[in-house]
């Protein structure tokens, strides 16, 4: 991924955005979309959520299990987000970028900056809403946030689209098709 990286090799397509800007869903689609393209499923600490799988969406972890990975250098990057931990394991990553499989991480902003040191051919997309008003409606309609949650999401995305300049791509997110 530096600059001697073999052609061979995939590449990372780093996307982000605020809680409620679609990232998740475009995710999904570009997986769909493009067989070739492998998820990095992150670890994390939060608990899951109804519709979410272990070891598919995130693997879900506690503070104990997280830190001892960190202190085994397991990690590419590592964050807190939203007062959770989360993390990118360094060898499914590895393992599918010697394959020349494109890999696709969904991170926040401070995971994005991590991995464009590390890789700096890495594509950074950030994904925006419409508008302030369409972003706090996505987050009541989960209606899976209590609103202290919702509260300080929005908080938040103001914090993260101020990066926006940083990154190499933008997409507003109106209509996820
Ligand atoms: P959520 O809890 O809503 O799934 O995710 C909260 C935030 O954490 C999102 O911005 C998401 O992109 C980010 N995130 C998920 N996995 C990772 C990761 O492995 N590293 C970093 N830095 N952020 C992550």
């Amino acid at each position: 991924m530096s600059s001697n990286r073999s052609p061979m090799e995939g590449m990372f397509i780093a996307v982000t955005g605020p809680s409620g800007s679609g990232k998740t869903s475009i995710c999904k689609a570009l997986l769909e979309t493009f067989p070739h393209l492998r998820f990095s499923v992150s670890l994390t600490t939060r608990q899951p959520r109804p519709a979410e799988t272990d070891g598919k969406d995130y693997h879900f972890f506690t503070v104990d299990e997280f830190t001892r990975r960190v202190r085994a250098g397991e990690f590419i990057e590592t964050a807190s987000v939203h007062d959770h931990l989360y993390g990118t394991l360094r060898a499914p990553v590895d393992e599918a970028l010697a394959a020349g499989r494109d890999v696709l991480l969904n991170i926040d902003t401070q995971g994005s900056r991590s991995v464009k040191a590390l890789f700096p051919d890495c594509a950074r997309v950030f994904i925006l809403p419409p508008s302030w008003k369409v972003l706090e409606e996505r987050l009541r309609a989960r209606a899976q946030d209590g609103e202290e949650v919702i509260a300080r999401r929005l908080a938040n995305a103001r914090g993260e689209v101020a990066r926006l300049p940083e990154y190499d791509f933008a997409v507003v997110n109106d209509l996820l098709e």
